[in-house]
């Protein structure tokens, strides 16, 4: 039988792949490709762009075109089968990478080609291409004895492992977990929809009542709702507790010792390349130039912020105190904020789904770009996809080119992990054939899928997260680089990466835009101008303390990479305690194990990177800032935008570009004053 992972299809065929496919479709590739490259190496004498960077080109993408599916499946349809086809072949994948990080003789074709003659005929983009692909040799351990390089590969697949298993330590303890009630006394305060959503689930697992889980969607809406006070607590309890030492499955899938040697690990593999530590590893890719310099843009943003989150906590205190309520418990916060929310503002997020269902918001969100940036999106329908709910669009230009694809799984499920991202099916680039490869994009969240006869409805800040997603999907989709390497959102440096996303945002908040995005479920009725008003004035509902808990997670992650001692290790508990002595103000209980489910830093790609977040806001709210100067519907700034920024993704430096869009260097003060800001001092 044809194995579906190999078909040449342009788009993957997900409802044929099982997990018996993968390990010999990747098998398969890897060892091809490595036959090629062979071949490539032996008989080529003169290094060129054609015989060398296009044929490896053609190679990675073959590989990209299997494993793209087969990662994004074990992360929206997991399985047993699935994941641990796919455990075993990451360190397949990853000894291949390294393999190729490491090859001598291709590093110094490489060279050779950047030494040519040719080189400085060959158009900025594809100098890029090389000088980006030497520094990567570089990184990985090129330049290494051939000890060190086996040392290095040992450390890289170990890595590979360790991160692997933290995320799946994540998904089994959020899994493992349920809580039923059986008391309709205990549901008082909670939205109706979440409600319905935990009866649906005590049903669907054949018990009585209802039944809540650790799933974002079931989660919140009790922590922020739920009259009960214990139940919060509970809830709260298991949540942060997940996967670590404390909490109802104490010990079970503990990501203690996992972390520890992913940080010891992570250190000697940066001292192994010649870097002090792994934060220093981690800057030779990042916008940003020191280890300084991050660490004051951290101090200064919570600095500024501190006097009024101070002012947010003092105002939450009393509030909850005037309630009744004497001592403020973590399982508090959320919902005591809620409560001050609908007092000070009248206005909660429950109160403005109904304006937000799903077709209405997708409908009004490709208006939006339609306005900026003249592209058409359009619904494709009979394409092969991995769940019913999934659909699948594309987007055109003015010329009607296609420039992109994308599929969109907008529901939360149990064998999906959690969060919202966005992800790449198919990258921008000509194929051996001299076809365009348009790139294609998975876009994912997790809201409440809809129940009964409603359609979905979000709250504004599930509009909010889509719109985020969606601004990644257009770097990568509306890309006009042909190059994969530095198309769409590669080659984008991690710190810049986050800025078309957060750019994104700030249309939800506009009533210009809302105009399109939101009408009532029932009758399309637009929103109010007064609960508009209330809604942006809620926007900075504790915008320092919001500000503050993102630079706690920024300076933790920060100094456990950078303060990593060979002989002592390093004290997670006692960094992220010292951390939040300066940068937390709300409660924390003792068994609080946030770190253990802190995916970003142990699972994903932000490690020593989450303040990335802040500094692309910083480059997205002052790219906004423009907009609010000319007109946030400005089809000229919005040719600007698509022109200097999104159509040209990784193929000039992230600090260029940004300035050939803004005119200067970015600000900080576009951020602070967006968020309300004021310096109190
Ligand atoms: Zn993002």
């Amino acid at each position: 039988m044809q194995n579906p992972l190999l078909s040449q299809e342009p788009l993957p065929l997900f409802n044929q792949i099982k997990p018996q496919h993968v390990v010999p479709a990747i098998e398969q590739i890897l060892s091809e490709n490595r036959q090629a490259i062979k071949n490539l190496l032996a008989k080529t004498k003169h290094f060129s762009w054609d015989n060398l960077v296009v044929p490896l080109d053609e190679l990675h993408d073959k590989l990209n075109h299997a494993w793209s599916p087969i990662s994004h499946l074990n992360s929206v349809l997991n399985s047993d089968a699935l994941r641990e086809a796919y455990n075993e072949c990451l360190p397949k994948i990853s000894d291949y990478s390294t393999e190729l990080g490491q090859n001598t003789q291709l590093y110094e074709a490489f060279v050779s080609l950047a030494a040519s003659p040719e080189f400085k005929q060959l158009q900025a983009v594809q100098q890029k291409v090389i000088n980006d692909a030497l520094r990567d040799f570089r990184l990985s351990g090129i330049g290494l004895s051939k000890q060190a390089k086996k040392q290095f590969q040992q450390l890289k697949q170990r890595l590979s492992q360790l991160t692997s298993q933290f995320a799946d330590n994540v998904l089994d303890a959020t899994n493992a977990w349920s809580h039923l009630v059986t008391n309709r006394q205990d549901l008082a305060g909670l939205p109706e929809h979440a409600i319905l959503a935990a009866a649906e689930t005590a049903k669907q697992r054949r018990q009585e009542g209802w039944l809540f889980t650790l799933e974002y969607p079931s989660y919140l809406p009790v922590l922020t709702f739920a009259e009960n006070r214990q139940l919060r607590e509970i809830m709260y309890t298991a949540f942060v507790t997940r996967a670590s030492d404390q909490g109802p499955f104490a010990g079970q899938w503990d990501n203690t010792a996992i972390m520890d040697e992913i940080l010891k690990l992570r250190y000697e593999l940066a001292q192994l390349l010649g870097f002090k530590n792994y934060t220093e590893y981690s800057l030779a890719t990042k916008m940003a130039k020191s280890s300084e310099q991050v660490m004051h843009f951290l101090e200064d943003l919570g600095e500024r912020s501190l006097a009024m989150a101070k002012r947010e906590f003092a105002e939450l205190t009393a509030f909850a105190k005037q309630s009744g309520l004497s001592e403020l418990q973590p399982w508090d916060i959320a919902f005591y904020s809620e409560k001050l929310q609908q007092h000070t503002y009248a206005i909660s997020q429950e109160d403005l789904r109904p304006y937000f269902p799903i077709d209405k918001v997708l409908k009004g969100m490709f208006a939006v770009i339609q306005r900026l940036y003249n592209m058409r999106v359009t619904e494709l329908s009979s394409v092969n996809t991995w769940h019913e709910h999934t659909r699948f669009f594309g987007i055109s230009d003015a010329q009607g080119r296609l420039r992109g694809q994308f599929y969109l799984d907008l529901y939360a499920r149990p064998s999906k992990r959690g969060g919202a991202w966005m992800d790449e099916c198919r990258v921008r680039r000509y194929l051996a054939n001299g076809e365009l490869q348009t790139p294609v994009a998975y876009l994912t969240c997790n809201f409440t899928a809809p129940v009964a006869d409603q359609p979905a409805l979000l709250t504004h800040d599930e509009v909010l997260t889509l719109f985020h997603e969606f601004g990644h999907g257009l770097h990568h989709l509306l890309t006009q680089v042909d190059y994969a390497a530095v198309s769409g959102i590669n080659g984008v440096a991690w710190d810049a990466v986050e800025l078309p996303s957060q750019f994104m945002e700030n249309w939800c908040w506009e009533k210009e835009a809302l105009a399109f995005i939101a009408g009532h479920y029932q009758t399309d009725a637009p929103l109010a101008d007064e609960l508009l008003e209330k809604m942006q004035r809620a926007k900075n509902f504790q915008a320092g303390m919001q500000m503050l808990r993102q630079v706690e997670f920024s300076i933790f992650d920060w100094r456990i990479h950078s303060e990593y001692d060979p002989i002592q290790g390093i004290d997670v508990q006692a960094v992220l305690n010292e951390v939040r002595q300066h940068y937390c103000l709300t409660p924390v209980i003792a068994i609080n194990r946030f770190q253990h489910s802190f995916s970003h830093i142990f699972a994903g790609g932000y490690a020593a990177g989450y303040y990335s977040y802040k500094w692309a806001e910083v480059l997205a709210s002052d790219a906004f800032a423009r907009f609010k100067e000319e007109g946030i519907f400005n089809s000229e700034t919005g040719q600007s935008f698509l022109e200097n920024i999104l159509q040209k993704g990784g193929s000039e430096d992230a600090m260029d570009l940004f300035k050939a869009f803004r005119g200067r260097e970015p600000r900080i003060d576009a951020l602070l004053e967006a968020n309300g800001i004021a310096d109190l001092a």
